[in-house]
This record gives C-alpha cells, structure tokens and sequence, in this order.
C-alpha cells in the first residue's frame, strides 16, 4: 500500500522550524516578515525539488501542483494546505504540518506513479494567524477580502500591510487577483494538529472536522463620568471601568449557562480611561469574543450579551454603545469530505471521531467556494500557541497517510 516517507517530513518539519525559530524551542514567523519570506523560498525550493509546479499567487499565497498549470474550471483540482505563518512564541506544527504534510502526499504520489483522475494541488496560505487580518490568503482566493479595507489593515504595531507586502515585494492592492476561478477547486482538504486536549484524552488517533466555530468580536465601550477619586462619595460615582467589569463577568456567566456547552467567549483586550489612579474612569473599553459551532446559538448569545449591556449600563448610571468589529460563521464540513477522511481511516486501520473545530482555519473560508474538510491529529497536553506545542512523530505519520489516501478518494 501506498504510504509517505515519515523521515523526509520530519526532516522538513525540523528544518522549516529554523525559519525564526527560538533558542528555547518554538518559532515567531510573522507573515511577510524576513524570517518568514526565507521560509517562503526555501518552500517553494522544496516543491520545485520534488518535481512540482510551483507558483506564488498575488495574495502571496504559495502552491505546488501535480500537472494542472494554474487554477482552471475545466480541470478542478484537489487541494490541501494550511499555512507556515506563526504567532509571535508559537510552536513548529500549527500550519506547517498541514503544508508539509500535503507536499510529502503530493510527493509520494508523483514518486509511485499513482493514477489520480484530477489534478492535486498544496497551498501555503498567507497571514492564517492574522498579524494584519486573519486567514488574509485564503480569503482572498475565495473571494472573500474586503478590497476596501487593505489600506487601513494593519498590526497592533501600527504596522500597515500594504508595507509589509511591499517589503516583500507584493502590492497590497492586487491581493483580489489571486480569487479562483468558480469551479476551480474540487475539494478541499486540511490536516492540522487539534490544538487542545481532546483527541489524547480520548484515546483516539484522528478527528474528522465536522464543523468549524464561527467567531464574532465587538467593542463595549461604557461611558459614566470622570470624578476626583478622593472627594467624590462612592454613591455618587458613574464608573465606566466598574460597568465594563461588572458586564464581562455576567457575560461569562450567560454564554457558559446558555451556550449549549460548546459555546467560550473570551475578554482579551481591555482600556480604561483617562488611566490614572486619582481619577474616578470616565470610560471602560472591552473587545469581547464569542465563539461556538452553532450558528443560531451564537446569534442568540449576541442578543442576550445587548441586553446584558444595557441592564448592566441602566443599573450603573452609564452609557453603552456596542460596536460589532467582525462575525464569522461557522463553517460546515462536507459529508462528502468527512466520509473520505473516514475511509482513509478505515483503509489504514485507524479508528476516528467526528468533532468540531474550536480554532478558525483557512477551510473555514474554502468550505463557501468547494466541499471542504479537515482532519486533525492529537496534539500531546492540547498544548498550542506555544513553544512546546508538538505531536508524536507517529501521530504525524497516520495524519499524514490518512490526508493521502483521503486525496486520492478525492481525486480519483
Ligand atoms: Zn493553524
């Protein structure tokens, strides 16, 4: 039987993690950034040196093909990628094992000869982690950026990305010209490490992606009034940072009682204003996150969050505004891909759950333009977004085998 080569992965594995990788483990790769344009050209060094097409898209998107000579209706390919961007102290597999992993298939098919009806194709899909916009490159090829708001992309930095991709010699504003063609991908299938604790727990070597979390972020800014913090008696005080404070632990509590168990919602960014401790804060500014697998919940959850804002606003003697920043929905995965996935898993006697994805990937945006799907593998501790995320070495090898044999089912 057909099988990839596990030590040539792993090799590129271990030497795609020095492409900004730390002294103590892990890597910060940055898309567009020098340490990751190196990575990009030594990529599509590799693809060329197995004997593949390799070309860059205007998004900066990198693919390898197997005879097919760009993206076409009349020739569909069958496609699997993830990214080889990091987040700054990020780990060596989340992104590069789906793009590695798919460049050893596409490898190891060319190698044994295999017949395959439709064309194969692997990309490298520019910014997934999002230092300028998230899944940037695999927006793009579906047609789904927002041209509109390129100038104005930008990193908490300040940073904008029309300069960072002039630095590495790409205009920003052509990033539209990589969308694909309508009918041009067949299928699209991603293999990527969990990114949390469930697969290892359960004992189970390979999850099948039946959907993927939508995410939605909004700004609630609750506006009182500033006081002198000594002479101000605390009845008479209108806190904008207490409101904030008093909102996001009731909103924790509202999403955790209805959020059907597998909504989390998240406060990660917070501002107080002025910010000085001798004065009574005028403003508290929150980006608060939702997300879950389940569209009608997550809508249910917003509405219940706006009314949670203005109770809390009412009772605090404050203004609330809510300002929604981005809402993605959540993605479902083909039955046609996740049935694939399964018979690889059965070809190789491997068993497999169904389960949702917690984290957004580029399928999510390939799954509006093709049928697409994803499978995953243990990741030890459910470590990720840090620099001892790994898998075994083992449980790369079956992630790997199972995304060959579920292409070829694809593609035949
Ligand atoms: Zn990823």
């Amino acid at each position: 039987m057909i099988a990839i080569d596990p030590a040539r992965l792993r090799s590129r594995v271990e030497t795609l993690a020095r492409f900004g990788g730390l002294p103590g483990g892990g890597v910060t790769r940055p898309c567009w950034s020098p340490p990751y344009e190196e990575a990009r050209a030594w990529l599509l060094g590799e693809i060329r040196a197995a004997g593949l097409e390799a070309w860059v898209d205007p998004a900066g998107n990198v693919f390898g093909a197997t005879g097919m000579g760009g993206f076409g209706a009349e020739r569909p390919a069958v496609l699997t990628g993830s990214h080889i961007d990091t987040v700054p102290e990020g780990g060596i597999l989340d992104g590069a094992l789906g793009v590695l992993a798919g460049l050893e298939v596409l490898q190891t098919i060319r190698e044994a000869k295999t017949a395959h009806r439709l064309p194969l194709a692997v990309a490298a899909w520019s910014d997934e982690e999002g230092r300028y916009g998230s899944l940037f490159g695999s927006r793009a090829f579906c047609g789904t950026l927002d041209l509109l708001r390129v100038e104005e992309m930008a990193a908490v930095d300040g940073e904008r990305l029309v300069d960072a991709m002039a630095r590495a010699g790409f205009d920003a504003r052509r990033s539209g010209e990589a969308k694909a063609p309508a009918g041009a991908v067949a299928a699209y299938v991603e293999l990527h490490i969990e990114q949390g604790p469930r697969l290892e727990e359960a004992g189970i070597p390979i999850g099948v992606v039946d959907s993927i979390v939508g995410v939605r972020r909004s700004r609630v800014v609750f506006t009182g009034q500033a006081d002198h913090a000594g002479t101000t008696p605390m009845e008479r005080r209108r806190d904008g940072f207490l409101a904030a404070a008093d909102y996001a632990l009731k909103a924790r509590d509202l999403v955790v009682k209805h959020g059907g168990g597998r909504s989390v919602t998240n406060f990660g960014v917070v501002h107080v204003h002025p910010g000085v401790s001798n004065i009574v804060p005028a403003r508290g500014e929150l980006v608060h996150e939702m997300r879950g697998p389940d569209a009608k919940t997550l809508e249910a959850l917003a509405r219940r969050c706006a009314s949670l804002a203005s109770r809390v606003a009412r009772r605090r003697g404050v203004g609330v505004e809510l300002r929604p920043m981005s809402a993605t929905a959540p993605a479902l995965c083909a039955e046609r891909v996740q049935a694939a996935i399964e018979g690889a898993c059965a070809t190789l006697g491997l068993g497999s759950t169904r389960l949702y994805s917690a984290a957004g990937h580029d399928a999510q945006n390939l799954a509006a333009i093709t049928d697409a799907g994803m499978i995953f593998i243990p990741s030890k501790g459910g470590r990720s977004h840090r620099v001892d995320e790994m898998s075994d070495w083992d449980a790369i090898a079956r992630g790997a085998n199972v995304l060959l044999h579920a292409l070829l089912a694809l593609a035949a």
